[in-house]
């Protein structure tokens, strides 16, 4: 299991985006930040999927 602390990533938010491997973690991150966050998958750059890669953990 992985999870990613979604204040971690720049928001004011409580959620841990959760899931079976990275992949997975950075997928449901990404419907998160749409649907909670009014991110459009534009906004979501290679940098910001790098930097939020990197604070991925292993839970
Ligand atoms: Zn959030």
């Amino acid at each position: 299991m992985k999870t990613l602390s979604c204040r971690e990533a720049g928001f004011d938010c409580d959620h841990v985006v959760k899931g079976e491997n990275e992949e997975e973690v950075m997928r449901n991150g990404g419907e998160h930040a749409m649907k909670v966050h009014g991110m459009k998958a534009e906004d979501i750059t290679p940098e910001m999927k790098q930097k939020i890669r990197g604070l991925i953990r292993n839970a």
